[in-house]
């Protein structure tokens, strides 16, 4: 596979092979398979999103309650978010998913990709009164300035008015830290939101650890974390190796993924 890393957003000019349909359905697919792999998963609920149309309102989602384990690249259903009608349809997806993703790729065309899970550690983080990603580490300060936070729990999130509120909050941020429900990430690539919820949910998981020992955290200065986060650019193509990686690990175990 060539080398990803100069994918823009928007430009038409060498569109990488990466962004044809077949190309997110397979990519969308694998990142099921790895999620489960992971432990991101939960029971046959949450779901992953990627825009087809350029304006980004025509998108592949998982069909309703589905293992993520079991996901094909045909299994996909492609939505029309402008479409009043789709929850009335057989194959309708999962109200609380169209609430979400729908919202957003109607709203937002930067959001080309959209995951939405609630992996143990970051849901974690999102049960406590401060949710905030606090820069102690790398990773922490990895997502320093890039998480926003939304305090404005409201149930099932299965309500226009939920969806519409969850799609504002996010705006042009890669990560919507949810509280008191898990988490969202926002990218321009399925492999880009992999590497955000992979750190993230680490981030999480080492914050939560740190704060359980009961000593007070070493928090980096606003600057320090700044930095810190404006390091780890360069490293976006670490993000595709790492994808990349997983798919070969597929490839050779759980091939179907591509069906
Ligand atoms: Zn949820």
């Amino acid at each position: 596979m060539s080398v990803v890393t100069e994918v823009a957003f928007g430009t038409s000019e060498s569109k990488p092979e990466r962004q044809s349909e077949q190309a997110l359905r397979e990519d969308l697919a694998a990142a099921f398979r790895i999620a489960v792999r992971l432990g991101w998963h939960e029971s046959v609920g949450n779901h992953f999103s990627a825009a087809v149309s350029e304006d980004g309102t025509r998108f592949l989602m998982n069909p309703k309650w589905w293992h993520f384990s079991e996901i094909r690249a045909s299994d996909l259903l492609l939505l029309d978010a402008n479409d009043n009608q789709v929850m009335e349809k057989d194959d309708a997806p999962d109200a609380s998913a169209w609430c979400i993703h729908g919202t957003v790729h109607r709203t937002n065309p930067k959001a080309r990709v959209l995951f939405h899970v609630h992996p143990p550690h970051a849901t974690a983080l999102a049960c406590l009164a401060d949710p905030s990603m606090k820069p102690v580490d790398l990773n922490t300060a990895r997502f320093f300035g890039k998480v926003a936070v939304d305090l404005g729990f409201g149930g099932m999130a299965d309500e226009a008015e939920e969806g519409r509120r969850i799609a504002e909050t996010l705006g042009d941020k890669p990560v919507l830290m949810m509280g008191n429900h898990g988490v969202s990430i926002a990218a321009e690539t399925v492999p880009e939101a992999f590497e955000h919820l992979y750190f993230f949910e680490r981030a999480a998981e080492i914050l939560l650890k740190a704060y359980a020992s009961g000593q007070p955290l070493a928090v980096m200065s606003d600057n320090l974390a700044a930095k810190t986060a404006a390091e780890w650019e360069p490293y976006k193509g670490m993000g595709y190796a790492h994808f990349d990686y997983w798919k070969r690990q597929l490839d050779r175990s759980e091939p179907d993924y591509k069906d």
